[in-house]
């Protein structure tokens, strides 16, 4: 199966409100495949000529419920360039704890299945444990992460239970600041 821009489920369709069900682990061969391809396409999209021959939406993180499948498998590869990279392929991913601190992006947030506008700020925890079956490591994990990295991995474990970035804006104020959060450029 191709992932593109085509194939992604957009947020007109109610699937993306629904609840994924856990998958059992180590993955079976179909769910294996179906999270390598979901890494893959993160991996492409972000590469300008593959993005557009492959018609790609650069992203850095995806839901398998944005491709249509209600499991709760997630990938995500973040490139820092010189930096080299950070991947997250869980399984089951949870938040088991998070700092009291909120932290939000400057410029909003952005989503494969959004694609109208959402402006405003996407109020998240700047830090979080997440317990989840690392699929490239083949182990239960204990991921602790804060700022960005916090960020995508909400955004990606929120899809799991039917929630969108634009469900965290307050439409009475959406560029609202929190002198106290975290704020990332
Ligand atoms: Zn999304």
């Amino acid at each position: 199966m191709r992932i593109n821009n085509d194939t992604i489920v957009k947020d007109s369709d109610p699937v993306l409100r629904e609840k994924s069900v856990k998958v059992s682990v180590p993955l079976n061969q179909e769910d294996h495949n179906l999270i390598m391809n979901m890494l893959q396409y993160v991996r492409d999209s972000i590469d300008p000529q593959k993005a557009e021959e492959q018609n790609l939406r650069p992203a850095v993180g995806i839901s398998a419920v944005q491709i249509g499948v209600l499991k709760q498998l997630v990938a995500i590869s973040i490139d820092y360039g010189e930096d080299g990279k950070s991947e997250y392929v869980l399984a089951n991913p949870r938040i088991v704890s998070h700092s009291a601190q909120n932290a939000y992006l400057k410029n909003g947030e952005g989503c494969l299945s959004v694609l109208d506008e959402h402006e405003g700020h996407v109020f998240r925890h700047a830090r979080v444990s997440v317990k989840a079956f690392d699929v490239l490591q083949n182990c239960e994990v204990l991921i602790k992460a804060e700022g960005y990295e916090a960020i995508v991995l909400q955004h990606e474990i929120d899809h799991l239970s039917g929630h969108l970035f634009y469900d965290h804006i307050d439409p009475q104020n959406p560029w609202k600041e929190d002198s106290e959060a975290l704020v990332i450029e």
